[in-house]
């Protein structure tokens, strides 16, 4: 009986894919109308292959993983060396902000820096990052995701100051180094603030950057938040005798020293140094032959949010978190102009995301998710970023995709790209897939078949195709009042009836699960959730699994 309702579902699910196909055909040529329909492909019954045993399986695809390997191969043949990465990691900054991907004017900030980059190269719709700051910088950093690191939650002030960090021989900074890049970290790392853990000491050439969270500087100075430490004039002495933050620098067997003081004022000035420091870096490159990798981290808009001075009042909603957005869109611009002065443009993979989702429901002057929950969750609002992929005369402009992504797949992708893909680790496992025939091929199509869902040591579920099982739930409280309660403070538990399904296309806030209803669906994804997990009694992870 089972089989047969299997078969049928079966059955259903090929005609979708058919019909989906030839809804699609034909499309994207030029820059994307608007209404131009994102690229399907549907992976529900794909059987993904593991190309060896300690890598997630992927999905197959001979013909768009020849179409990119003869681009990469001619674009290597006509530059003479691999292409540079950028990576612009924004700090919860929401799905929803920039203007490409339904918010700009509509929330507040135009973002015509980002929409232009989405718009003439590939804008993802279902890229994925971990639910907060340190986890999902771990998994950019290692290809693994956190549970593997033990990187499983944000890291607080003082804890970054011992203790465990990436592994400094595993990183992608240090592959590519190996494979002949100049390695260059920019920006917030969260990542561990003792000196073995510093980016320099970790792969990167260099460093220029906050090692931890920005709000960690001055929150505690905000006089509504501490008006005896600021009123006080006792009071704000004592408190002014704790460590003074600092943007720091350092090359490789340094300890990163402070450049650039942060305060209450000069904390505004952040992302504009971070940026002059980079562009600089960009433009000495000019003529160069070697490629580079430059990790380019903002401090905004992590809250509380500080524009710069010339930035304050220029959102439509003269707010600070919108004045922050349409700064950070500047500095986007800033790297884009200085990458075409140096004449690196054609020669460099740009990508944009955020680390985690927005606060969304914490207070107004956060970022903005159409999604259900917020940065801490698994709930779509918590880990749907933002990915737009840029490359000017390689990546095909107005592409749109559904495909999944996982920001773990920037460590093997940028390895492929840099042809290196033969030093991605085989001593452990690792959760990264190649997607660079995605991001390259014309009609590229996502490699990855599922999206694994963590909370620090709890697995909460898998994604696959549209549809979403959670097998434990985040249970938090709002009501109207504020400071509201932060969904890190709630608390994790078994979801009731073995699990929740959620089809993501159609309930895409996550409040009507169907699993009661004995979809076909759900032994699909019990099994992808099995044998995930199988993986962690293969390759035991550092702290056990909940
Ligand atoms: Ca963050």
């Amino acid at each position: 009986m089972k089989a047969i309702a299997m078969k049928t579902a079966r059955l259903f699910m090929h005609a979708a894919l058919v019909a989906a196909c030839t809804l699609t055909a034909g499309a994207q040529q030029g820059p994307a109308p608007l209404d131009t329909p994102a690229t399907t492909d549907d992976t529900f019954l794909a059987e993904p292959v593991a190309g060896k045993k300690n890598l997630e399986p992927a999905i197959v695809r001979p013909a768009q993983e020849k179409a990119a390997a003869e681009r990469l191969a001619a674009r290597q043949q006509r530059y003479g060396s691999a292409p540079n990465i950028v990576l612009v990691l924004l700090d919860d900054v929401g799905w929803g902000d920039a203007g490409v991907y339904g918010g700009g004017l509509a929330v507040g900030a135009a973002t015509p820096n980002m929409d232009r980059l989405a718009r003439e190269g590939l804008q993802l719709m279902h890229a994925y990052s971990q639910p907060s700051c340190t986890p999902t910088r771990a998994t950019i950093m290692t290809g693994q995701l956190p549970i593997r690191t033990g990187m499983l939650r944000p890291m607080l002030p003082g804890e970054g100051a011992g203790g465990r960090g990436v592994d400094p021989q595993a990183t992608l900074a240090q592959k590519l180094k190996e494979a002949g890049y100049v390695t260059r970290a920019v920006g917030k790392w969260h990542l561990g603030e003792f000196k073995e853990a510093q980016p320099q000491n970790v792969g990167f050439d260099h460093y220029y950057g906050i090692l931890t969270s920005s709000d960690d500087y001055t929150a505690w100075r905000e006089p509504w938040r501490n008006p005896d430490l600021i009123q006080d004039q006792a009071r704000k002495a004592w408190a002014s005798q704790a460590e003074v933050m600092a943007i720091v620098e350092g090359s490789p067997g340094e300890e990163a020293q402070p450049v650039f003081p942060i305060d209450h004022d000069s904390i505004r000035r952040v992302d504009a140094q971070l940026t002059d420091h980079a562009v600089r870096f960009i433009e000495g490159t000019k003529g160069g032959k070697q490629p580079f990798f430059l990790y380019f981290a903002t401090r905004g808009a992590h809250n509380d949010s500080y524009p710069h001075p010339d930035f304050v009042g220029t959102s439509l909603a003269k707010y600070l978190y919108e004045d922050v957005i349409v700064e950070l869109d500047h500095r986007i611009g800033q790297l884009h102009a200085a990458l075409e002065r140096a004449g690196q443009l054609e020669h460099t993979l740009i990508f944009i995301t955020s680390d985690n989702g927005p606060f969304a429901e914490a207070f107004p002057d956060t970022g903005f998710t159409p999604f259900r929950g917020a940065k801490g969750t698994c709930y779509e609002g918590g880990v749907r970023v933002p990915g737009i992929a840029y490359w000017q005369g390689t990546i095909k402009p107005g592409r749109v995709s559904a495909g999944l992504f996982d920001l773990t797949d920037l460590y093997a992708t940028s390895l492929a790209l840099a042809g290196a893909a033969d030093r991605v680790p085989s001593d452990r496992f690792i959760d990264s897939i190649d997607q660079s025939s995605f991001l390259l091929a014309d009609d590229g199509a996502s490699r990855r078949r599922a999206v694994y869902y963590w909370a620090g040591n709890a697995f909460m579920g898998v994604r696959i195709a549209e549809f979403k099982f959670l097998v434990k739930d985040h249970v938090y409280q709002h009501d109207d009042t504020w400071p509201r309660m932060s969904p890190f403070q709630g608390t994790i538990q078994n979801s009731l009836y073995g699990g929740k399904l959620f089809n993501l296309l159609v309930d895409t806030k996550e409040e009507h699960a169907m699993l009661p209803l004995k979809q076909p669906h759900a032994p699909v994804l019990k099994e992808a959730a099995d044998t995930h997990l199988a993986t962690f009694k293969a390759y035991a992870p550092p702290v056990p699994v909940q």
